[in-house]
């Protein structure tokens, strides 16, 4: 197995906020909000992609180029690229 293969099949990225979650984490989420689909903690987004890659992690939004570019104004793990 490929690392690029056990890391999607395990992660997913938000498609309108790009952050990256376990998907554990929202599963986990989903079940104790009693939801029947997976809902983006963060942007209320339900719409994921398992294929995504150049991961980023922004800790200072105001300080990052790629954060401006991307958007982001909160720290976090985010996808770069989202397929
Ligand atoms: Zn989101």
């Amino acid at each position: 197995m490929s690392p690029r293969r056990s890391l999607s099949s395990r992660y997913l990225a938000c498609l309108q906020c790009r952050r990256v979650f376990a998907l554990t984490e929202l599963e986990r989420e989903r079940k104790e909000k009693r939801r029947d689909v997976i809902v983006c903690p963060y942007c209320g987004s339900t719409s994921f992609t398992k294929i995504f890659s150049d991961i980023v992690l922004i800790v200072n939004p105001e300080k990052s180029k790629v954060a401006k570019y991307l958007k982001i104004i909160h720290p976090g793990v985010f996808a770069y690229t989202l397929e």
